[in-house]
């Protein structure tokens, strides 16, 4: 069978999360965007760990109302670089936070832990554990393993064969990742790093599997094989695609910022490189295959573009997507699956706007320096 996952999100004990990710409200928005297999994130915090239990039922994949759980995390290692951890059942998850415990002060109230250790001790405890591991967000200039690593060997050391998957991060695509020979043997993962539940963010980036059943033998499997199809943002749309001042994001290309030693000539503060410069220094193949990358952003973000609004969060924006859900199902089946003559009788300015988009026929304003891209449709 065909399931849509989304395997890195975050729980209301982490930093910066809407109060309203809680398990029950993760699992009811999965299903209106069709994700099939959300990550609980912060599986590791004990607070997080007990709500997880309380709202769910299973082992390796648990389950609440129609939406499986994967048991998930990210934690940050002593370099911040961010790794994301899927476990096989609870009672691993449980024996890990006795050992995480002992090298992380902030386990206990963090979502996301601050690990004293190297990617090469996480990645070694993951496989003591038996969980799957990667890199998150792997070019995001602060904390993805390439704004601190020149490749995976500095980063994981011995342990790189153990790594399962790299994720893109919202930022790149697969045709980009797929330019680095060190990945060549690895699955490429989209996954939203949602911090709220809104259908802009919960789901944004997701993966098609092939799945025999849900359990997390079957699951860790599709991952090792690597996804069916990635769904995802255009990198153009996320915040560190162009090398960019942080304040006032004003563009430059890498020979100006070298030039300028990294000061913004605006605003004199710091040019931080982009996703897609640092993917040219990186570079040293031509793009390989990959599984089909579908570009498509939320369909929260194409209504607010039709009516002019600046947040995909108005009342106006968010009646006509119930009005799109009510009628014809999952944002996912709306923007991958559905016939557009279908999606036309409900609303035909979204159909013609989904139908560019599954066509590529849009244009962006590029996003960096923190901050967000923007469609032009
Ligand atoms: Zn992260
Ligand atoms: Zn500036």
């Amino acid at each position: 069978m065909k399931v849509n996952a989304d395997l890195h999100i975050h729980g209301k004990y982490s930093q910066g999360v809407s109060n309203k990710m809680e398990i029950p409200v993760i699992a009811s928005e999965s299903q209106k965007k069709g994700i099939d297999i959300v990550g609980t994130g912060d599986i590791l915090n004990p607070r997080w760990m007990q709500h997880v239990k309380k709202e769910t039922n299973g082992e390796g994949l648990r389950k609440h109302d129609q939406t499986y759980f994967a048991l998930t995390t990210e934690v940050e290692d002593e370099n911040r670089v961010h790794h994301l951890l899927i476990f096989p059942s609870m009672s691993e998850v449980e024996a890990a936070y006795h050992d995480f415990k002992q090298i992380s002060k902030d386990i206990r109230s963090e979502g996301r832990p601050r690990i004293q250790a190297s990617g090469t001790k996480i990645a070694e405890l993951a496989e003591k554990h038996g969980a799957l591991t990667g890199p998150a967000h792997i070019f995001t200039p602060y904390t993805g393993i390439y704004g601190n690593h020149d490749s995976l060997q500095q980063c994981y050391t011995n342990c790189t064969d153990t790594i399962n998957f790299l994720e893109l991060g919202l930022s790149a695509d697969s045709r980009m990742a797929s330019q680095i020979s060190g990945h060549n043997e690895i699955s490429l993962l989209s996954n939203s790093d949602a911090h709220s539940p809104w259908p802009h963010r919960l789901g944004r980036e997701f993966n098609t599997f092939k799945l025999k059943q849900y359990s997390f033998k079957h699951l860790k499997k599709s991952i090792q094989k690597g996804p069916a199809k990635n769904i995802g943002l255009d990198p153009r749309e996320g915040k560190y695609h162009r090398t960019a001042c942080n304040r006032c994001y004003k563009q430059y290309s890498l020979k100006q910022a070298e030039k300028q030693a990294w000061k913004c000539r605006e605003c004199g503060s710091r040019i931080k490189k982009g996703v897609k410069d640092r993917v040219k220094e990186l570079k040293d193949q031509k793009p390989t295959s990959r599984p089909e990358y579908l570009h498509l952003p939320p369909l929260s973000n194409i209504i607010q573009q039709l009516e002019g609004h600046s947040s995909p969060t108005t009342k106006t924006v968010q009646r006509r997507w119930r009005n799109l859900y009510n009628k014809l199902g999952s944002e996912a089946y709306i923007l991958v699956d559905a016939d557009i003559t279908e999606i036309e009788e409900v609303d035909e300015e979204v159909a013609i706007a989904v139908n560019k988009f599954r066509n590529g026929k849009y244009d962006f304003v590029e996003g960096g320096g923190g901050n967000y891209g923007k469609i032009i449709i």
